[in-house]
């Protein structure tokens, strides 16, 4: 249809679009725009699942031919505890999935529409037919829309029709009815990407009725991916289980063959293998990583992809781009330079209060022509606005206060306003007599942008702003008073020079340049060339405090920091030196152009000692992270504009900006920083290495715990003692401890010296580094003191009922003790600080009233068929269970007595 035949029949506006009442009614009529959801598997399922486990169906089909036999009370109980059990891991698993939920809808796309005349971002989901889309470079498309304007617009339509070089759409033309898809150049559809340009479409079709709504079925979510160590930690479980089942076979057999009933052997082994199996290893794991990224979210890093968890620990190299993510990109215009003088420009951030100086006196800015002339060249060539509260601020506007000033735009663009401003040149005034009829848009390839304006006498001209290097390779002449002299080579030697100056200084330099059109002259992409250069602009943009802070972090953590910028090497050095990033003589810094002129064998061999990347374009990147990949190392690498999504979806974490970065790189990376902060990252590489630690620590705990459980019941066997647990009692074990102290371990808070050391190998096993050796000495130390006892007090006393009420207080005291010393590979507890994981005290408390409940209420005890203990006996089981325990206390309190004792050594969230 023609534009104005779909508007009329959308009953919109371009420059209105619709109100917020008319898109509630719509919202009712068509719905959300959002394709149909998978179907979510009920919560009954999920609970019923969590008995599919063959070993508990085992158990299950036992206790139900125990109640047969008449053995109600063991069955009920059996019964019960494996109820808890199941509903335990179902509100486990409930809370990892809701959580996964939760983070997918805060990465969620917005788009932009013009809503109540207002430019407005909105949750796409909220789009209906009639909404005006802005559109720019790097947006994917939520709805199908047809276009009203376009500048330059590109659009990549792979998703949709297979096609992967990007089309040129239009908006003024109008197709037959059959025209096929790819041919629609007018139309913009949903799940399309935006590779340059900009325009404005208005809806026609959201959610299902959309071209990609048709094809839905075909392109649902894949599954949740798992990380490597939840797929390494499955393998592992299921030789645990055969591990298991075989140790259970030989205790049944030993049992039986010694005479002992046969149904006690078999439920004895059943309830053993159900106990040594650690079911609830990989809930757990994901319950671990799922609260990780929830913390992260409170530092501000939005993880997309749960295996990014785990690999943030393993980062060695951090590539950061400069601008906003190592600085604070609030920028401020300091220096001028034109026709041959360089002026002050006094003032703080995007205030516009603000003198200019020449041989630092002040002066009347409009009174000079050639600084007139650049500022209004930097206020054309601009589409930021300055707002103060959020109200954004023309000329007509006069100051009131200091504060509340921001940009809405290019930060680089808003300095270029302000200072134009702070000589009183505002871009609407010129617009009065001055009309934009075309803009060739700034792009980080080109490190340049034009705008054509018409005068009112029909003359065009073009403006242009941008690296000085590209808009000195551009420019014929230079401007002075009025007149525009050939340039000569000193003269491009004395501009040289004070750029240089400039960069030096850490500034970040632009150019500026203009040319009258000839009258016939057809403006298209083709009219940069013969400019007359009018000026430098020199704008300061600080580090970011903590960016300095989280450089040493990295550099005590083994990670390298390294800076990429499109910037000029002179400024990037200046920053980076700043930073601490770079030494001269330690680390080398290498330009776009130095890249291009290495062979990649050439680059590999120097690019683990390069920390500046200076004028680097996009696709340079790509080749950064593959040579550092070849080195060995595990890239993260940040990334916001549209070409930078192919290097961010090779790095191992690809992080992407959350307030600059765009849809695309959003959906390639593994990470997004909604604070675009380089200390933002550093912080959840800590996050994730603590992660890994608690995921190690509680993998110790269930194994070593579970080695001891096998082990007790095994060797009695072998050496033909008679069953040191019985059926309920080793279940009941594996209930008290299995459970919440494992969880607490999960939210163990972070060690103190976890950014003092390398990062971990991603290959390494998560038995590395000595656990497995801790996992089985301490599994066979738990066994054994359950023998211990067990076999004393059977043979000393002639008491069955006691030895296995003190073997099974044992058993459980031995892993209460040993939850503590999981804790930490590096302290004692008495290090760490007792109270600094409450949870755990908690647990430890809950599990301990548990164990007394079974021994001490009478009706618990027949069912457990425990005896009570005296009080020696209480001193015998926990000084067996508990003995490393007493002396590493003991050592403490003697290292107090002497006063060496070190500060708390973790990190208090
Ligand atoms: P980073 O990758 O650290 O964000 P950057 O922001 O400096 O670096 P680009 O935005 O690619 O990188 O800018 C490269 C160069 O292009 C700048 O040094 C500047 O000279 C020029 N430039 C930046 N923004 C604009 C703009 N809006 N218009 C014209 N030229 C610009």
């Amino acid at each position: 249809m023609p534009l104005r035949d779909v508007l009329e029949s959308l009953k919109t506006d371009v420059n209105e679009g619709l109100s917020t009442a008319e898109v509630a009614r719509r919202l009712d009529v068509y719905g959300y725009n959002e394709l149909a959801e998978k179907q979510e598997t009920p919560w009954w399922k999920q609970l019923i699942a969590q008995f599919q486990d063959f070993m508990v169906l085992v158990l299950l089909c036992a206790t139900l031919i125990s109640a047969f036999l008449g053995e109600y009370v063991d069955a009920i109980t059996i019964l019960a505890i494996v109820l808890i059990n199941a509903i335990l891991g179902f509100i486990q698993e409930n809370r990892a999935e809701r959580s996964i939920k939760a983070l997918k809808k805060l990465t969620a796309p917005n788009a932009f529409v013009i809503r109540n005349a207002t430019l407005q971002h909105v949750p796409a989901r909220e789009l209906v037919p009639g909404d005006i889309l802005v559109h720019e470079a790097g947006d994917k498309l939520a709805a199908d829309a047809r276009l009203v304007s376009v500048n330059n617009l590109e659009i990549e339509e792979a998703a949709l029709t297979g096609e992967s070089l990007p089309v040129r759409k239009i908006c003024d033309r109008h197709f037959a009815e059959d025209t096929a898809l790819g041919d629609r150049k007018n139309m913009v559809y949903a799940g399309t990407i935006i590779t340059r340009g900009r325009g404005q479409s208005v809806v026609c079709d959201t959610g299902p009725h959309s071209e990609v709504g048709r094809i839905a079925d075909m392109i649902q979510d894949v599954g949740d991916e798992d990380t490597p160590l939840q797929r390494r930690l499955e393998h592992l479980g299921k030789l645990l289980v055969w591990g298991c089942l075989v140790i259970c076979a030989v205790v049944v057999a030993i049992g039986i063959f010694k005479g002992e009933p046969i149904f006690l052997m078999c439920m004895a082994g059943i309830s053993l293998a159900v106990a040594a199996i650690p079911e609830g290893l990989p809930a757990i794991v994901t319950v671990c990583l799922t609260l990780g990224v929830q913390r992260m979210i409170k530092e501000n890093a939005i993880i997309r992809r749960l295996p990014a968890v785990e690999t943030l620990g393993c980062v060695t190299v951090i590539c950061s781009d400069k601008t906003g993510t190592l600085t604070q990109n609030a920028m401020t215009v300091r220096k001028l330079y034109t026709a041959g003088t360089t002026y002050e420009i006094t003032g703080s951030g995007y205030d516009i209060s603000g003198d200019f100086l020449r041989n630092k006196q002040e002066f009347e800015p409009r009174k000079d022509k050639n600084l007139e002339l650049c500022l209004i060249t930097a206020t054309l060539c601009n589409n930021s606005i300055i707002k103060q509260n959020n109200v954004a601020i023309t000329g007509l506007w006069r100051k009131k206060q200091n504060s509340g000033w921001s940009i809405e735009g290019d930060p680089t663009e808003g300095a270029l306003v302000v200072a134009a401003a702070k000589a009183a040149i505002w871009r609407e005034d010129l617009e009065k007599t001055l009309r934009r009829i075309d803009e060739l848009p700034f792009e980080s390839e080109r490190r340049l942008m034009s705008v054509v304006y018409q005068d009112q006498e029909m003359s065009k001209f073009v403006y242009s702003k941008g690296a000085p290097d590209t808009i000195l390779d551009l420019c014929k002449s230079y401007w002075v008073d009025g007149r525009e002299l050939q340039l000569t080579d000193d003269n491009l030697q004395s501009i040289r020079k004070v750029h240089d100056d400039m960069t030096s200084q850490a500034l970040r330099v632009l150019a500026l340049a203009y040319r009258r059109l000839v009258p016939t002259e057809k403006v298209d992409g083709s009219i940069e060339h013969d400019l007359v250069f009018l000026g430098l602009i020199g704008m300061i943009d600080p580090p970011r405090d903590e960016a300095k802070q989280a450089i040493q972090i990295c550099r005590d953590a083994g990670i390298k920091a390294v800076m990429i910028t499109g910037d000029h090497p002179n400024t990037a050095i200046a920053i980076a030196d700043e930073l601490k990033l770079y030494e001269l003589g330690a680390n080398r810094a290498l330009t776009g152009r130095d890249l291009d002129a290495m062979s990649d064998q050439e680059f590999n061999k120097i690019a683990s000692k390069v920390s500046v990347y200076a004028r680097v374009s996009p696709a340079h990147k790509l080749r950064i992270v593959k040579a550092l990949k070849q080195n060995g190392h595990i890239v993260a690498m940040t990334g916001d504009g549209v070409n930078d999504a192919p290097a961010v979806k090779e790095a191992d974490i690809g992080i992407s900006m959350g307030i600059s970065g765009t849809d695309v790189t959003k959906e390639a990376s593994s990470m997004i920083l909604a604070d675009d902060n380089f200390a933002t990252i550093v912080a959840a590489v800590e996050e994730g290495r603590g992660i890994y630690d608690n995921i190690r620590k509680f993998i110790r705990y269930l194994l070593s715990c579970n080695i001891g459980e096998v082990l007790t019941m095994f060797v009695a066997s072998l050496v033909g003692l008679p069953l040191p647990l019985l059926p309920v009692q080793v279940l009941w074990v594996n209930l008290v401890t299995d459970g919440l102290p494992a969880l607490a371990l999960g939210v163990d808070p972070t060690e103190a010296n976890c950014m003092r050391r390398p990062p971990r190998h991603p290959k390494e096993s998560v038995f590395s580094r000595g656990l497995s050796r801790k996992i089985a000495s301490r599994g066979a130390q738990i066994g054994f003191s359950t023998i211990l006892v067990f076999t004393g007090i059977y043979l000393l006393r002639n008491d069955l009922a006691l030895a296995r009420t003190m073997a099974f207080c044992t058993l459980v005291f031995c892993q209460l003790f040993h939850v503590f010393d999981c804790r930490s590979e590096n302290y004692t507890i008495f290090e760490l600080g007792m109270l600094t994981n409450p949870y755990l005290l908690l647990a430890v408390a809950a599990s301990t009233i548990m164990q007394l409940s079974v021994i001490y209420v009478p009706f618990l005890s027949n069912i457990f068929a425990t005896v009570p203990m005296t009080a020696f006996d209480w001193l015998i089981v926990l000084t067996v269970a508990g003995w490393t325990f007493i002396l590493s206390l003991l050592k403490h309190i003697l290292r107090l007595a002497r006063g060496s004792v070190k500060p708390v050594a973790v990190k208090i969230r």
